[in-house]
């Protein structure tokens, strides 16, 4: 009898967007005449840049000939890319990541999904709360967590992040092994500093733990002070794996073009104690189960490095962070308490109602959506995220309708 992974049973049973799907589906049925703009998932929403476009033509055209066709590349990614990222991303920040560190992928989505299959079963895990759903349903799936009561899972550590710690959540007390950091952060559109970090980093070392630190919304960071990467802080390439994406700066989420960084200095150990290097294992892992992003993607992505690309990039970021500005100014207006939006395509807004009334009020009398915060986790009641990515239009339509309430 074929049987199931029961991890899965624990799964809390229904999925965020789909729950928001369906009440913005029955409001459409019941008010056809109505107009509903959505401000809830974030998927960019504009074209990606004219340089990612030609390099992207141009080797699709390499294709078609034998003497230049492209059949299986790298599984790690093509240097070409590598080298720019390690160039472009980190060296220009004084961070010695070389190329052999950077690992092509498809998604950080995927990548953070996948890297818990590294580590033991038994490790304790700290995660934030409110949390991009996706490291916690990882490692339920895995059976590292415990089943859920009260919204909680009972082995997870959970770091609160709440306006007390202005979002950015300190060590814990206590051992954890295994850290998970999203700055700036989704959904509260926090960020944290290089003090902040450095705490972190501390803890990792004296803890021998490791921390997975996402950066997929590295390129809205506007403020000088602010850093870039974890590596930026001394010591972290011992202790630290980094995510970064393409979807939110070049708006690749439908195109696809991310990496990891995992530094040759990363270790774990083993039931003995004995350190081994994550670079192998997750290259082991990188070339078993994955063939690489596709060479026409990987040239795309390529160009967001060239200095046409690096301008279009920075006008697109900064559209969005315009959007997030005039939401955030709007709400301010209306008497709402917001936060983030500043260094981050998110606005995190604090209402009187709890967070899926607080949806449904915004749906129903303004036709707005937005993410109940209570889908990221207990912290994220009270709370609903508005996204910048949409179009300046429908920014300001929906702040419009708002302030009518
Ligand atoms: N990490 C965070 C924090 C995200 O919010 C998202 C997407 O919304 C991702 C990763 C996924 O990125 P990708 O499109 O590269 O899979």
């Amino acid at each position: 009898m074929i049987k199931i992974n029961e991890n899965y049973l624990k799964l809390k049973s229904s999925y965020l967007f789909s729950d928001i799907a369906k009440k913005v589906a029955a409001f459409q049925e019941q008010n056809k005449d109505r107009e509903v703009i959505k401000l809830g998932i974030g998927d960019v929403t504009m074209p990606l840049p004219d340089s990612c476009i030609e390099a992207f033509h141009k080797a699709v055209d390499e294709m078609k000939s034998a003497a230049t066709f492209k059949g299986y590349g790298p599984e790690q990614g093509y240097a070409f890319l590598r080298e720019a990222i390690a160039e472009n991303d980190f060296k220009t920040r004084g961070v010695n990541i070389s190329a052999g560190e950077i690992f092509v992928s498809d998604g950080s989505k995927c990548d953070t999904g996948n890297i818990q299959e590294l580590f033991s079963n038994d490790i304790k895990i700290a995660i934030p709360d409110p949390v991009y759903p996706v490291y916690v349903d990882t490692n339920v799936m895995a059976g590292r967590t415990g089943i859920s009561e009260n919204g909680r899972y009972g082995k997870l550590v959970y770091l609160e992040s709440t306006e007390k710690n202005n979002f950015v959540p300190a060590p814990p007390a206590g051992d954890v092994d295994l850290i998970y950091l999203c700055f700036p952060n989704n959904p509260t559109g926090a960020t944290a500093t290089k003090e902040e970090l450095a705490a972190w980093v501390k803890y990792a070392k004296e803890k021998k733990a490791l921390i997975l630190f996402d950066a997929a919304y590295v390129s809205f960071i506007r403020d000088e002070n602010l850093p870039q990467s974890i590596y930026e802080i001394e010591g972290a390439d011992e202790v630290a794996i980094e995510f970064r994406s393409f979807s939110k700066n070049a708006g690749f989420t439908g195109t696809r073009c991310a990496f990891t960084v995992v530094p040759d200095k990363v270790a774990a150990y083993d039931s003995e104690g004995n350190a081994h290097k994550l670079k192998d294992l997750w290259n082991r892992r990188h070339t078993t189960k994955f063939n690489g992003v596709s060479y026409p993607v990987q040239k795309a992505a390529e160009a967001v490095y060239s200095q046409k690309g690096a301008k279009e990039v920075r006008a697109l970021t900064d559209f969005y962070l315009e959007n997030a500005k005039i939401i955030k100014t709007e709400m301010t207006k209306n008497g709402y308490t917001c936060f983030g939006g500043e260094n981050a395509p998110y606005i995190w807004i604090k209402s009187d109602l709890g967070s899926w009334e607080f949806f449904d009020m915004l749906l129903n009398k303004a036709g707005v959506v937005c993410t109940p915060g209570a889908g990221f986790g207990k912290c994220g009641e009270g709370y609903v995220r508005i996204s910048a990515f949409n179009s300046r239009e429908n920014v300001i339509k929906a702040m419009e309708k708002i302030s009518r309430l």
